[in-house]
């Protein structure tokens, strides 16, 4: 069944190239994000980077490919992984609109990702501080490091149109 799709009242952002700091990638993901509500999904974004180079970028696909861990940070690490061909993602840094659940938590981890900067926190599902933190795992022998809030506003915003506009349509 074709499902109805929500117009998206949102633009991409362009940020300068000049400068590719966190602000800048994280408007990467967030055009992610557009992409995956242009396709009448929870509108959610994923960038890697290594190098300062992107190597993966991704959106959010479960409804599309009726694939419950189809979330943007999973097929974004596995684009990575791919680009470098090596599971083991130690010097890149994930940027994703929203804080990680459970599974994309385990996964950054399991990649040895250097780094997370996530936009929004997750205080029902999020894995990397929201509701709970695996980063903080005592016995786990691999730490990320981690940036929150970065573009938050913009994240969030997007986030709660898209499913207040979801409520209406309901
Ligand atoms: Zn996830």
């Amino acid at each position: 069944m074709q499902r109805p799709s929500l117009p998206c009242p949102f633009e991409k952002v362009f940020p300068s190239q000049l400068q590719r700091d966190d602000e800048f990638h994280m408007w990467l993901a967030y055009n992610q994000a557009i992409d995956a509500w242009k396709q009448d999904e929870v509108p959610v974004g994923a960038v890697i980077t290594l190098g300062g180079e992107v190597i993966a970028a991704a959106h959010n696909q479960r409804d599309s490919t009726r694939d419950p861990t189809a979330h943007a940070e999973i097929l974004a690490l596995g684009q990575a992984a791919k680009a470098i061909g090596d599971w083991r993602l130690n010097d890149a840094t994930l940027y994703v609109t929203k804080e990680p659940c459970p599974m994309c938590s385990g996964a950054t981890l399991m990649a040895r990702l250097k780094r997370v900067v996530y936009a929004v926190s997750d205080p029902k599902m999020g894995c990397l501080g929201g509701a709970t933190d695996l980063n903080a795992l005592p016995r786990s022998n691999h730490r990320l490091e981690l940036t929150r809030g970065v573009l938050e506003q913009p994240c969030h915003e997007l986030l709660r149109a898209y499913f207040q506009l979801k409520r209406q349509e309901e």
